[in-house]
């Protein structure tokens, strides 16, 4: 199918994230400096508490499980960010000396990548930061250097990714053999089952020998506060066809075993915020805006999102424990 088609509501998603995460971080729920370079200045919309907090949880939660994975594999891991927006995570890791891999790779739409190859070459505080240029490898768009890379691709055409994947192999910026963390953040969302399931399926495929899948999301849309959230992302105009998967933990767990992924978990960010996360940080970030009046609002709200996660690893290298 030639038609053109217009993700400029999918490409919006970006910017709601951003802003999200640029109030938070001005509120100083967490430090992160690149954000505001990439993204410009925040619109200073006032969030509640509940939204920051929950972006905070995000961010940690998925960080804490990126750290376990680069030190399980002795820093000689590759990571793949899916949909990635105007994350941050390749900045973070660079300024972290402790925490070294062996390449990084941001996708998602050109619209969006193109963007953010252009202010990182433009800008020094961000183009310093990377380790010398490769200059002998010219790539027909995107960004690359000797640690990272950025490329163009929609997520629903797997011969596009083929395509992409292919070049990377071909030029040993990646090993199919070498261990794998693929992150996606609120991304399949926008992506209807059959894609999200067909796109997982080419990475178990691909990746098969050891890889882990880290995924934050949407989930329990079905009930009453899960309608109303889909009712507003409506609103704002964002596709959200990825629903059946976000109904469950369990239909979340499914679908990774349904790709060929031989183990999958799945954590409501309840479950996180109430076991895992550090007692001293929960005090200081509910603080921040003044304390919440009262709990229920944040429950509910942080019952509709989840951390799910699953892996292969043919060579037992220990992904088992790449847990909370
Ligand atoms: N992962 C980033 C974060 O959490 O800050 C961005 C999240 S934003 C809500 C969703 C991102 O997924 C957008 O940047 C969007 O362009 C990207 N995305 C959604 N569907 C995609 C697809 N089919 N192909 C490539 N990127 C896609």
């Amino acid at each position: 199918d030639k038609t053109a088609v217009d993700n400029s509501n999918i490409i919006e998603t970006n910017n709601d994230a951003c802003q999200c995460k640029l109030y938070a971080i001005e509120r100083g729920y967490w430090k992160d400096p690149y954000l505001k370079i990439l993204a410009g200045s925040s619109h200073h919309e006032r969030r509640t508490p509940e939204i920051s907090l929950g972006y905070y949880v995000r961010v940690h939660g998925l960080r804490y499980l990126i750290e376990k994975f680069i030190k399980l594999t002795n820093n000689q891991c590759q990571i793949i960010n899916l949909g990635c927006g105007f994350d941050t995570t390749i900045f973070y890791l660079l300024d972290n000396d402790n925490l070294q891999f062996k390449h990084f790779i941001d996708m998602d739409f050109d619209e969006i990548t193109e963007l953010k190859s252009n202010k990182i070459r433009r800008l020094s505080t961000l183009h310093s930061k990377l380790p010398t240029e490769n200059h002998s490898l010219k790539i027909p768009c995107g960004f690359h250097s000797s640690q990272y890379t950025i490329l163009p691709v929609d997520l629903r055409d797997l011969s596009q990714l083929d395509n992409q994947f292919k070049f990377l192999f071909d030029n040993q910026i990646l090993d199919a053999t070498k261990p794998t963390l693929f992150l996606c953040e609120c991304v399949l969302i926008y992506m209807s089952n059959e894609h999200s399931l067909n796109l997982l399926k080419y990475l178990t495929k691909t990746f098969s020998s050891c890889c882990l899948f880290l995924n934050f999301e949407q989930i329990n849309m079905n009930d009453r506060f899960g309608e109303i959230m889909f009712e507003n992302l409506k609103h704002r105009s964002c596709h959200l066809i990825g629903m059946e998967s976000c109904q469950s933990k369990e239909s979340q767990c499914q679908r990774y075993l349904n790709a060929n992924f031989t183990s999958s978990s799945c954590l409501t960010l309840n479950e996180y915020y109430k076991k895992y996360l550090n007692i001293d940080e929960k005090t200081r970030i509910e603080k921040i805006d003044g304390g919440l009046d009262e709990k229920e609002l944040l429950e509910q709200l942080f019952e509709h999102y989840c951390f799910s996660w699953a892996y292969r690893d043919e060579n037992n290298i220990g992904l088992n424990t790449i847990t909370f």
